[in-house]
């Protein structure tokens, strides 16, 4: 019955005919109001999951979306199939918000899309009490994670404003990062209800995944340059700095060069001609690829390994997007993932937080008045907020202020200090992760499965290691199951994130990402089921 309503409404709203395994999942809990996570790939159909669940529980829901253009974007593609949809920002006209309101506030079904800031303006809080929505969404909800590369604190307020609601919508997580502590984050800051987690598609047998490794540097620079004129159709060459991607762009003639330090009309244009067909090979640095999304780039080459498997999956995954096959190889050397190049910086400076606390205990002041007053850099600055404002000592709307029961200031500098070299040990950890995975001798694709928590056994059929014949048949090991919460005696908590026969990974949620031997773990009972 369930079922039926909910494949009616995907086809009457949206025209599709049938729906995937994990949003069909999603929506099985949701129409039953059960909050869930949902974690698919970029492209995986989650915008689907919460448009159903909005038409089968048939009333407003509020989408909230970090970007201005993604919300747009969305709306526009619902109006387009007749479905009321709106954008709250703060470029919104006074008609338009009127509107959007009205609709928030009455009993169809309809989407408002916006940042979080919107949620708290005394307008909408208002509507939102008189008549709380249905269902509550929140897209990119990894933004919520400190963890992650595009943290936005704004999102830290959502979980408090979903319980003040005098009728608690259902609320739907949605996010392409699947790494367990981000997962973790999401549901706790959320304060997501007993939710349902899923974690599906992130297999892509589309794409070849290989890995070749070299000593020198010559030779690494000459492979690279070799497979991206053998190779067939668009690709993407990423290479770690703008001097690289410039010899890079130099030696492959006719290759496109993008990089974040080019004019924005400079890099639309080259992006538009990437796109277009124009050229065939884009040689980039990571800046390259949000909201990309060409169907058939048949490869992406890494002439340098990046920091993390979250950044390669998502920098590979732009290959193959149209089901055909695609290649995807990392050219690999030990050195380039030696870790002083990724830890210059160092861990910020006792004083440095406290006079940026003493500066805004006088009063809430503005982020360039901020900079100039302590003299940090601004770019600097906004690294620090975000530690302060995650140790509960500041606040930052349109200024910064001193947050409410902030802890003394000499308490807040040490737990700012204590989050920072706990981010720094993970990220460490997280190259190790990129590391082992260079220098495998057993299926890539399953280690990768794994490694974003989804389980499977057999090995993918389409890493060199598998086509090679070299992957063997690991089953998952039932001591220690995925996903499980384990404790160490000196680690402390953690959880199980991989592993297969005679090991066993575990992301601790201090110290990171450990492999350990499983027969060691066992005789010396070094770990705890929790
Ligand atoms: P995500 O937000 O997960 O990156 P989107 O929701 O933007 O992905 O969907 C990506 C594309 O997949 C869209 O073009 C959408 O129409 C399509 N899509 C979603 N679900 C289905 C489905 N069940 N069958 C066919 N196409 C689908
Ligand atoms: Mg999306």
């Amino acid at each position: 019955m369930r079922d039926r309503r909910i494949s009616a409404a995907a086809g009457r709203m949206l025209g599709l005919r049938k729906l995937r395994p994990g949003q069909r999942e999603a929506l099985r809990s949701l129409v039953k109001r059960r909050d869930a996570l949902v974690v698919m790939p970029t492209g995986g159909g989650k915008s689907a999951v919460y448009q159903v669940a909005a038409a089968v529980l048939g009333g407003p829901a509020v989408v909230v979306s970090p970007l201005v253009s993604l919300q747009r974007d969305q709306a526009q593609g619902l109006r387009a199939a007749g479905v009321p949809a709106h954008t709250l920002n703060a470029a919104t006209g006074a008609e338009d918000r009127a509107r959007a309101l009205a609709a928030l506030g009455g009993d169809a079904v309809a989407f408002v899309f916006m940042a979080p800031e919107q949620l708290v303006r005394p307008d909408v809080r208002d509507v939102l009490r008189a008549a709380p929505p249905k269902l509550v969404a929140v897209d990119e909800a990894h933004c919520i994670s400190a963890w992650g590369h595009s943290f936005r604190p704004d999102y830290l307020r959502l979980g408090a404003v979903i319980d003040a609601l005098p009728r608690r919508p259902v609320v739907v997580a949605l996010t392409a990062t699947a790494a367990p502590p981000v997962r973790a984050e999401i549901v706790e800051r959320l304060r997501l209800r007993d939710p349902v987690e899923i974690v599906r598609g992130f297999d892509r047998p589309e794409l070849r995944l290989s890995v070749r490794a070299f000593h020198r540097a010559a030779d690494q620079r000459a492979a690279v340059l070799a497979a991206a004129r053998e190779l067939d159709g668009p690709g993407i060459v990423y290479a770690a700095t703008r001097k690289d991607t410039a010899w890079y762009a130099e030696q492959l003639e006719s290759a496109g060069l993008y990089h974040a330090g080019l004019r924005r009309g400079e890099r639309d244009r080259v992006q538009q001609e990437f796109m277009t067909g124009k050229t065939r090979i884009m040689v980039a640095t990571t800046a390259f690829g949000m909201g990309i999304d060409k169907p058939d780039v048949r490869f992406v080459l890494h002439a340098r390994v990046p920091d993390s498997l979250d950044s390669y999956y998502q920098e590979i995954g732009r290959a193959g997007r149209d089901g055909d096959p695609a290649e995807t190889i990392c050219f690999y050397r030990a050195e380039d993932l030696a870790l002083p190049r990724f830890f210059t910086g160092g861990l910020p400076a006792a004083d440095t937080l406290t006079a940026i606390c003493d500066t805004v205990a006088q009063g809430p002041i503005g982020r360039r008045d901020l900079a100039d007053r302590t003299g940090i850099s601004p770019q600097r600055l906004t690294a620090l907020l975000d530690l302060l404002q995650e140790a509960g000592a500041v606040r930052s709307h349109q200024r910064i202020e001193p947050a409410p029961d902030a802890p003394a200031p000499a308490d807040a500098v040490e737990q700012a200090l204590d989050l920072a070299e706990r981010r720094r040990s993970v990220e460490r950890t997280r190259i190790e992760m990129m590391r082992r995975y260079c220098e495998l001798d057993d299926c890539r694709g399953r280690f990768l499965l794994r490694y974003f928590g989804e389980a499977r056994d057999r090995p993918c059929g389409h890493c060199d290691i598998c086509l090679h014949g070299r992957a063997e048949h690991h089953a998952d090991n039932t001591a220690f199951p995925m996903g499980s919460r384990v404790r160490h005696r000196e680690w402390g908590g953690g959880v199980i994130v991989g592993g297969a026969d005679d090991r066993v990974t575990v992301l601790f949620d201090e110290a990171g990402y450990k492999e350990l031997f499983v027969r060691a773990v066992l005789d010396r009972d070094l770990l705890a089921r929790e």
